[in-house]
Order: structure tokens, then sequence, then C-alpha cells
């Protein structure tokens, strides 16, 4: 019997997560639920799959989800903060934790669970752009394994051998990362310039956060999945490709030195990979519909289009520069897309704003916790102060 610590357990990735182990109470039990704010969302929870702790990270609501949890006569204990999540993730009430926080919020805990031995469920993909080599340390340290979930990660994973080999020495030449386009695919910068919130998160094929559906149609998710690659697989820049394809079926490729092409495909529902990570090296069923690949109509490719989608670029430049660029870009990132969603800010100034942040901060050595955090502070603080010069 797998105990997993679900951080993020109301959102997208936490809920489908749930949806996973609820199918197989003889395997998995959901023995933490996190969440942030949503204590309604986080209760209800708690009654359906009875965890032995709740934790909410917002202090100010622990004593509204105890009423909560004894008016409906669930008994488990409840924690709050972010220290609490911390402490949950590091003892003994799991065995594996899947991260799904998101944004740089979901660092601590990130790094806690691999310090701690643990089997990292890795949705959480800015905690790795922001401190990859960090958690790669920890994790080695720690003892444990890290199993992507991020679909194109996911999918890379299980077309390697063993799961994270040495590249070179396996023949691997190219890891190729799918892009859906997002909902805005085909469209020129005029075209861009005065789209809305609820249609940047109006995603075609995935349904998911708000923040990451806006990474999605500024094409940054894809950037930062550039990074997450680059840090989860020991891909050089040069060595990861990403690949337009609409129909979102074709997760990812690995491109090996003989040829041969190798890929995963699935339908868009994020619990094959959730399920691939929980039940690995077995397999398990998600409650995902079979691929009908004759009813799925034709699979198209195309490269895509740098020029108007400059948040991945912008991604790559962030990549090359080294040290603490990548952790500058997601901070950046995250500021811009808070205030796309606020109604401050045109999409077209999302990626204006990280590269002025880039521009004004040069990349220094990643060295600890500590400096890149404060970085990440640096970034948000250089971020809003040109925010309020745009506004
Ligand atoms: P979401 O917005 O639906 O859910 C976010 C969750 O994080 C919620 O449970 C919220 O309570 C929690 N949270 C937010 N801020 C927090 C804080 N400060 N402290 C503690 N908890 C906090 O997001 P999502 O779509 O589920 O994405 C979660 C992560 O997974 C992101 O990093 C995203 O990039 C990644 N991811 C998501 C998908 C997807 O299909 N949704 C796919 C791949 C990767
Ligand atoms: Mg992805």
């Amino acid at each position: 019997m797998k105990r997993i610590a679900v951080l993020g357990a109301t959102g997208s990735i936490g809920t489908s997560t749930l949806d996973v182990i609820a199918r197989h109470p003889d395997r998995f039990r959901a023995s933490v639920l996190g969440a942030h704010r949503n204590v309604a969302a986080l209760a209800g929870l708690c009654v359906a799959h009875r965890p032995e702790l709740a934790v909410i990270a917002d202090p100010a609501l622990e004593g509204e989800l105890a009423r909560r949890l004894g008016a409906a006569g669930v008994r488990c204990a409840v924690a709050s903060g972010h220290a609490a999540l911390t402490a949950a993730v590091s003892g003994a009430l799991c065995d594996t934790v899947v991260a799904a926080i998101v944004g740089a919020a979901g660092l601590d805990s990130t790094l806690a669970a691999a310090r701690a031995g643990k089997r990292l469920l890795l949705a959480n993909k800015e905690s790795i752009v922001l401190a990859g080599p960090l958690l790669l340390e920890a994790l080695r340290a720690g003892g444990g394994e890290l199993i992507p979930v991020d679909s194109e990660h996911n999918a890379i994973f299980q077309c390697l051998p063993g799961g994270r080999p040495d590249l070179r020495a396996s023949g691997v030449r190219k890891l190729i990362l799918t892009a859906s386009g997002g909902p805005f695919r085909g469209r020129t910068r005029a075209e861009l310039a005065t789209v809305t919130p609820d249609q940047a998160c109006r995603h075609p094929k995935w349904s998911m956060g708000r923040k990451i559906s806006v990474d999605s149609a500024t094409l940054m998710n894809k950037g930062l999945e550039v990074i997450e690659a680059h840090h989860l697989f020991g891909a050089p820049a040069d060595a990861i490709e990403v690949l337009v394809h609409p129909q979102s079926l074709v997760h990812s490729l690995v491109e090996y030195a003989d040829g041969s092409v190798l890929a995963q495909l699935g339908n868009p529902d994020m619990r094959t990979a959730i399920a691939h990570a929980l039940a690995w090296p077995e397999r398990v069923a998600a409650g995902v519909a079979p691929l009908d690949l004759a009813a799925s109509g034709t699979l198209q490719f195309e490269a895509p289009d740098l020029a108007t989608f400059r948040c991945l670029a912008l991604a790559f430049q962030a990549l090359l520069a080294g040290g603490d660029a990548p952790a500058i870009l997601n901070a950046a990132n995250e500021v811009a897309v808070e205030a796309f969603l606020a109604g401050a800010l045109p999409f077209l100034a999302i990626a204006e704003v990280v590269e002025a942040v880039l521009a004004e901060l040069p990349p220094q050595a990643a060295v600890d916790v500590e400096s890149l955090v404060a970085r990440d502070g640096q970034a948000r603080a250089t971020a809003r102060r040109l925010l309020r010069r745009a506004c």
C-alpha cells in the first residue's frame, strides 16, 4: 500500500491524482492532503478520501477547516502553514509525494520531499526550473526517486531505457517535446494584442489551472518544460527540440542515434501520466478512454512560431545564459501572468516584462536555496516595478 501526500489537492492535477488513487483502494491511499485557501474544497476532499492529515497553507483558515471536518464527522489531524506542509511531506505519514502546488510556492515542500527520500511525483515544474541542480542534489542525498508527471517528461521517461539513463551512452540524439500550440496557435501579434484572460485560459485540448493555461497560450509553458527536461534528463539545450502538435495525442518523442524515434501516445488526460507515475514500474488503469487512432484523423506537426510567441525563445535564452537566469525568468513570468489574469497587463506584455527583467538582472551562480529565493524575490520586485511603469 502506497501512502501518498497530495499537495495542491484541490487543483487540476490534485483532483486528477485523487481520481486515480480512488480507483485503486488496494494499492494507494491518500494519507495527506494539502491546499492553499480553498477550505470548502479541501474539506470536501477529506470527506471523500479520509486522509490522516489535512494541511491548509493559509493559517487563518485552520479553524474553519477543523470546524468543517468536525461537522462532517471526519476524524483527521489538521495543520496549517507552509512549515506544516514541509513537515508533512518529510514525515512518516507518506512514502510518496505528489508535488502539484502551482508556482515557486511549491519549492520548499518539493525540496523537503526530495531530501526525505520520498518517491517524488513532480508536476510543479516551476520548482525544478527555479532550483534544478539543488533539487537533483536533494534527491541524491535523500536516496528517493523522481517520476515526472508533466505529460511531456513522463512521455520521455517512458521512451528512455530504464527511466533516466546517461543520454549519450544510451545513443539518445534528441528529446522532442510536443506542444499543442495553445489557444492562439496561428495568430499574428496584431491579433494577440487584445486577447483576454478567459480566451487565454480556454485551452483547446487540456483542462488545467489558470496559470499554466496562460503559460500554454504564451508558450512559456513549453519554455519551462525545456528547462525542466534539461535538468531531469541531463540534456543540453541543443539536444532539446519543440514540435507543435495540435492534436495533443503524441506527448513527446526521443530520437536515437540509429534514426529510431520512440514516442508515447494517449488521449490528452493527465490521469495517464499520473497513474504511470503512481504505479511505476507497474501499470494500472487510469480511467482514461482508449486511444482510437482510426477516429483521430490526421496528426499534424509544425515548428513553433518563436517570433510571435517570444516566451519560448526567452526560456531557451535563460537556459543558455545559465546560473540563476531560469529562476529570474520564472519569477518574472509568475508576476506578469498574475497581472495579466487580473486584467492589468496586455497578453503580449508578458514576454516584454520577462525580457526586461532578464536584461536588468544578469545571471549569477545559483549556489544555494537561500540565494535563489532571494533572487526570485528580486526578480519579482523588478517585474512589479516594470508593471507599475507599464500601467
Ligand atoms: P491549479 O491552479 O489547478 O491548482 C494549484 C494547487 O496549488 C491548488 O490546490 C492550490 O490550493 C495549491 N496552491 C496554490 N498556491 C499555493 C500555496 N502558496 N501554498 C500551498 N498550495 C498552493 O494548478 P494545476 O493546473 O493543478 O497545476 C499544478 C502544477 O502542476 C503547476 O506547477 C503546473 O505547471 C503543473 N502541471 C499541471 C498540468 C495540468 O494539466 N493541470 C500539467 C502539467 C503540469
Ligand atoms: Mg506539460
